[in-house]
C-alpha cells in the first residue's frame, strides 16, 4: 500500500514538474512596457470575458491556477488599474493592480537619410496607409494558445539597443523603442522564438522588410529591417523555423534585427519571455 502510496506521489510530482515546465510564466512587471501576471478567482473555463480597458487579455494556466497576462504600453500611466471579468453566471468582477513608475534611458542616434527622420507629404501619406496595416495586425486575435511562453531569441548576436530607450533621432524626440535590437552581419537567419501564423509581411517606410506572428490571444511578434523574408501571410511556423535573415531595410544605422512582442495591443519588453537570459 505504502509503495503504491509512493508509486503515484512521484507519478503526480513529475506530471506537475513537466506542466510547469510547458507553461512557465513571465515575471510579473507591473510597469510601462512591461506585464501584470494576475491571478483570477475562477479558472478561465468559468469565465466568458477578461477584458483590460475592453480589450480581452491573454489567461494561461500554470500549476492549477489561471492567470491573465495584461501587457501595459510604455504611455499608460502609474496607478491603480482594473481587470474586468465576467464569469458564465454572467456575474462582473474587478480584480484592481497597479502600475508602477519605470524611468528609461535616453539614446541619441544619426540617421543619414533625412527623409527617414523629416518624410516628405508622400512618404507621410504612405506611412499613414502603413500604420493601419500594422495596427490592425497588432490588434489581432485569435482564441488558439499553446501555452509556450518559453521564447527562444530569434537572431544570435549582440543586444544593441535595449526596450523602452527614450530616443532622439538626428537631435528630434520621436517615439521610445518599442522593441529590442539585436546587431548580427547581413543574411544571419532570424528564427521564430515560438510557435504560431504569419499574418503579415511586407516593406514599410520605417520598418524595412518585416514579418507579423500571431501566437494566440493577443501575443503577436514583429520583426523589421530584414533583407529577405522567407515566409509568407498564412503560414503556419513551429518554434526555431526560418522566418527570414537579418538586413538594413527601412530606418536603420546598420544591419539588426528590430523585435518587438506585443500583447492585448502593447508593446512590451521581448526580454520577459526569454527564459535564457543573454
Ligand atoms: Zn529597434
Amino acid at each position: 500500500m505504502t509503495r503504491l502510496f509512493y508509486l503515484i506521489f512521484s507519478i503526480s510530482l513529475f506530471l506537475l514538474s513537466s506542466f510547469s515546465l510547458a507553461a512557465t510564466l513571465p515575471p510579473h512587471m507591473p510597469v510601462p512596457g512591461g506585464i501584470a501576471v494576475i491571478p483570477l478567482q475562477e479558472p478561465a473555463p468559468r469565465i466568458t470575458a477578461v477584458q483590460f480597458n475592453n480589450k480581452p487579455v491573454l489567461t494561461i494556466k500554470n500549476q492549477q491556477q489561471w492567470y491573465a497576462l495584461v501587457g501595459l504600453p510604455l504611455a499608460i500611466k502609474t496607478g491603480e488599474k482594473k481587470l474586468e471579468l465576467t464569469t458564465i453566471k454572467g456575474d462582473k468582477l474587478s480584480i484592481p493592480f497597479y502600475i508602477e513608475d519605470k524611468k528609461y534611458e535616453e539614446q541619441y542616434i544619426t540617421i543619414k537619410d533625412k527623409r527617414k527622420v523629416n518624410p516628405n507629404a508622400l512618404d507621410i501619406k504612405r506611412i499613414l496607409q502603413e500604420k493601419k496595416r500594422i495596427t490592425d495586425a497588432f490588434q489581432h486575435w485569435s482564441n488558439h494558445h499553446d501555452n509556450n511562453l518559453n521564447f527562444i531569441l530569434p537572431v544570435d548576436g549582440r543586444q544593441s539597443s535595449s526596450f523602452g530607450l527614450r530616443r532622439f533621432f538626428n537631435g528630434q524626440a520621436r517615439k521610445p523603442h518599442s522593441g529590442l535590437d539585436i546587431a548580427a552581419p547581413q543574411g544571419t537567419e532570424i528564427l521564430a522564438p515560438a510557435a504560431g501564423h504569419v499574418i503579415l509581411t511586407g516593406d514599410f517606410f520605417f520598418n524595412g522588410q518585416s514579418v507579423f506572428i500571431d501566437h494566440g490571444q493577443g501575443l503577436i511578434t514583429m520583426y523589421c529591417h530584414l533583407s529577405v523574408i522567407t515566409v509568407k501571410e498564412g503560414d503556419k511556423i513551429k518554434q526555431s523555423d526560418k522566418i527570414g535573415e537579418v538586413g538594413q531595410t527601412g530606418r536603420v544605422t546598420g544591419p539588426h534585427l528590430h523585435w518587438s512582442v506585443s500583447l492585448n495591443n502593447a508593446r512590451i519588453n521581448p526580454a520577459l519571455f526569454l527564459t535564457e537570459k543573454k
